[in-house]
């Protein structure tokens, strides 16, 4: 039977880590690192999302407040809040909750977000960074994923890595990481053939599709470490994720639950971020002031 990768216990002690890292920060530079969150429009998963983000930073002593504009909010006045919060100095992490209404380019606020507090690691540049193998902020669930693969202690280095899905917040970021660290990535969407026998080449198994438990305990190389990303509901209406969780939690080693597996983990990367992110702004002055 496999060993849960307990995602609530681990984003907690990553919420424990940002917060004496928020301490050490307030102790050094007289502030806290700030995170500013833009709500547009009364979205009610994005203002339950919104309001989580907020607690979550404060708890942590982040100094976190949410600009909430309404629906008719135009793309041009959107923009202008961000360019606002690019240039304040109490401003470390930047973070516009999607999706944003029609008329508003998704792409544009994306690209307007300054890459140095680009918290949700979207901005072309960060994702370049991740790719040619820079530091650089990196979105928060794929990083929760890499934290939660490392608690399984699983060596990565060598080990055959699949992710299913492709999409730019999750799926390509969560292959960049793991080939990062010196995994063989194979990166599978809708269009690979025969599926079940790539899945079962890995001996980390990231499923982050969108369809509930698609992949069945056959799929899985026996030992391998499942990472479940995935959030649907099943026809009872329960949440469930990508991988079918009972036939595999009996041949895995480890593998994430859901709910509590990969889901906590994105807020508190998102923390983890915005002190990263914090650190790196005052290092960089720092390092302009001497040059
Ligand atoms: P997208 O819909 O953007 O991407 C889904 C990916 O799955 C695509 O690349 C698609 O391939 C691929 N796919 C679809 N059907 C199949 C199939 N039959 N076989 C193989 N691959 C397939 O979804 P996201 O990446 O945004 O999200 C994925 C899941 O993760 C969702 O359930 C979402 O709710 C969840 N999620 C969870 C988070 C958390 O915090 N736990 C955070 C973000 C997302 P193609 O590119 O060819 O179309």
């Amino acid at each position: 039977m496999a060993t849960l990768i307990d995602g609530k216990a681990i984003s907690k002690l990553v919420r424990e880590e940002v917060a004496r890292g928020v301490e050490v920060f307030k102790v050094k530079y007289s502030r806290v690192p700030g995170l500013h969150v833009v709500l547009v429009g009364e979205d009610p998963a994005s203002t339950v999302y919104v309001r989580n983000k907020e607690k979550a930073a404060l708890e942590v002593g982040i100094a976190g407040q949410v600009h909430r504009l309404p629906a008719s909010t135009t793309e041009e006045a959107l923009l202008g809040l961000v360019k606002e919060l690019n240039q304040s100095g109490e401003v470390d992490g930047i973070l516009v909750q999607f999706p944003v209404p029609q008329g508003i380019r998704q792409q544009k606020v994306v690209e307007a977000t300054a890459p140095s507090k680009d918290v949700d690691g979207l901005h072309p540049e960060s994702i370049g960074a991740l790719w040619a193998g820079i530091k650089g902020l990196v979105p928060c669930t794929p990083r929760g994923c890499m934290r939660l693969i490392a608690e399984t202690g699983i060596k990565v280095d060598g080990a055959q890595a699949v992710v299913v899905g492709r999409s730019n917040l999750v799926g390509k970021p969560i292959a960049g990481l793991l080939l990062a660290a010196n995994a063989t990535v194979t990166l599978a969407h809708s269009k690979t053939r025969d599926l079940a026998a790539v899945c079962r080449g890995a001996d980390i198994l990231v499923a982050a599709v969108g369809r509930s438990k698609m992949i069945p305990g056959s799929w899985i190389k026996p030992g391998a470490v499942v990472i479940d990303v995935g959030m649907n509901r099943d026809e009872a209406g329960k949440l469930c994720g990508d991988v079918d969780f009972e036939s595999a939690s009996a041949v895995a080693s480890a593998i994430t639950p859901v709910p509590g597996g990969v889901g906590p983990m994105t807020i508190a990367m998102l923390l983890e971020n915005t002190l990263l992110a914090a650190n790196a702004r005052i290092s960089r002055a720092s390092r302009t002031l001497v040059s």
